[in-house]
């Protein structure tokens, strides 16, 4: 048998640990994460837990029944600093030096900053682990003016949250509309509208320059067109850089991610990387995406434990997924849109419940369901069955889209 270490004890991590696990596999497995905590899931960080109905609890991952039967090593709270792949040795800011035979880097991403003056103000804040949302939950104990950053998921999903605490918010966007990145125009619109009724304010277009202060607290965000807005909590929510660099003195090849091929090797055939971090040729998208999701991450998890059990041969080829819930508001993503897309829309936006249907080059590509887990599941389901995918007719002669009606 031989040792496998895993790097970052996160989503993607903890799952190859766990999968091998399932899938029988009797040798040492090493975890290294450099979070003093027992790894735990990031959705409800921005959801149930910054809203309090989700307790620390529910946010561990688990393993299943049986996990004796692994030898799973855990050093959590520890970093590493360095892969010697000559000597296949990674060292860690312990000291300790742990040998492998394989490899697998699942180290995640950092929020990205904003090059302004104030960022380092306090009460300027972002989101990606569990002290962060602690620290953004406590400061919804007492209403005020707060300025969200970036009209993403993670910043709308927490404008949402804070305006039920009570806080008056703004969410300043450079595009113009939100999540511009990851949905379709009609679901933006559907999104901005419901943040309207619960009184969040959108400004898209604009920009933060500064952030100004007192006594070292923040006190407003000035924007691009002078534009003063008053704020004692700012949320800086404007994406997030893969966690490359260890991969990169390691010279690894990096391309804004760890680039793998398509069974999710790096340039060193010992050495996976998986999750955030990592650059792969998506089979759905026919092309090179690097995907932030909790579907990725698990997915090639899983792939890479079944690879390294000698359980899967073929190819990387998860069904990309994603989903926001923003108040009692529904979204979910399969596949992965082009800004060239034709839209179908399947329902009616109006009730609250309906799909965007995208089609590249007549082929069904993504599909954007509002509250209609019913559309997202067969889609899902038709994604992931290997068939040539369908054109508009085809979906409308199955009767897939009842009401289908050309954008
Ligand atoms: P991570 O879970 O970030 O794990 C990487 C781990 O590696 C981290 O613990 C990191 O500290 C550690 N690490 C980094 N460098 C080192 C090092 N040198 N040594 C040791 N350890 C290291 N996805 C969805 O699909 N749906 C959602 O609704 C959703 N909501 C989200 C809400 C929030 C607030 C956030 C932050 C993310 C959300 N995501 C969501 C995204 C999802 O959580 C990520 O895609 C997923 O966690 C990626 O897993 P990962 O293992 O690649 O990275």
């Amino acid at each position: 048998t031989r040792a496998i270490l895993v790097l970052g004890a996160g989503q993607a991590g903890f799952q190859v640990a766990a999968s091998l696990r399932d899938f029988g596999y009797r040798g040492c497995v090493t975890l290294v994460g450099d979070e003093p905590h027992w790894p735990y899931r990031r959705p409800p960080l921005s959801k149930g837990y910054l809203e309090g109905s989700d307790s620390a609890g529910t946010l561990a991952l688990r393993l299943g029944a049986n996990q004796e039967s692994l030898e799973l090593v855990m050093r959590l709270g520890k970093k590493g600093l360095a892969i010697d792949r000559s000597s296949n040795i990674v060292t860690l800011d312990s000291g300790e030096r742990i040998g492998y035979d394989h490899l697998v880097i699942a180290m995640g991403a950092t929020p990205r900053a904003l090059r302004v003056p104030g960022v380092h103000l306090e009460g300027v804040l972002s989101l990606r682990t569990v002290e962060h949302a602690e620290a953004l939950r406590n400061l919804f104990r007492e209403p005020g003016d707060m300025v969200v950053i970036g009209g993403g998921f993670i910043g709308m999903e927490v404008a949402a949250v804070a305006a039920k605490a009570g806080q008056r918010v703004t969410v300043v966007e450079a595009e113009d509309r939100v999540m511009s990145r990851v949905v379709a125009p009609e679901i933006s619109g559907y999104v901005a509208s419901e943040h309207a009724a619960h009184g969040v304010s959108i400004m898209t277009g604009r920009c933060a320059v500064a952030f100004h202060g007192r006594s070292g607290r923040v006190s407003a965000v000035e924007l691009d067109d002078g534009v003063r807005l008053p704020a004692r909590i700012v949320l800086v929510g404007v994406g997030v850089s893969p966690n490359i660099a260890l991969a990169e003195e390691a010279a690894l090849t990096v391309d804004n991610g760890i680039v793998v091929d398509g069974s999710l090797l790096t340039s060193d055939e010992r050495i996976s990387a998986i999750g955030d971090c990592s650059s792969f040729p998506s089979v759905h998208a026919r092309r090179r995406v690097r995907l932030e999701s909790v579907q990725n991450a698990v997915d090639q998890a899983k792939y890479v434990a079944g690879r390294l059990t000698g359980m899967m041969g073929e190819v990387y080829q998860g069904t990309p997924c994603f989903w926001t819930r923003q108040y009692s508001t529904s979204i979910q993503i399969a596949g992965i849109g082009d800004g060239n897309d034709e839209r179908w829309v399947s329902g009616d936006p109006a009730s609250g419940k309906f799909s965007i249907f995208r089609f590249n080059g007549g082929t069904l590509s993504c599909v954007e369901s509002v509250n209609s887990s019913a559309d997202h599941a067969a889609v899902r389901k038709l994604f992931s069955g290997g068939m040539p995918l369908p054109t508009p007719r085809e979906l409308t002669d199955a009767q897939f889209l009842p009401k289908l009606s050309l954008e």
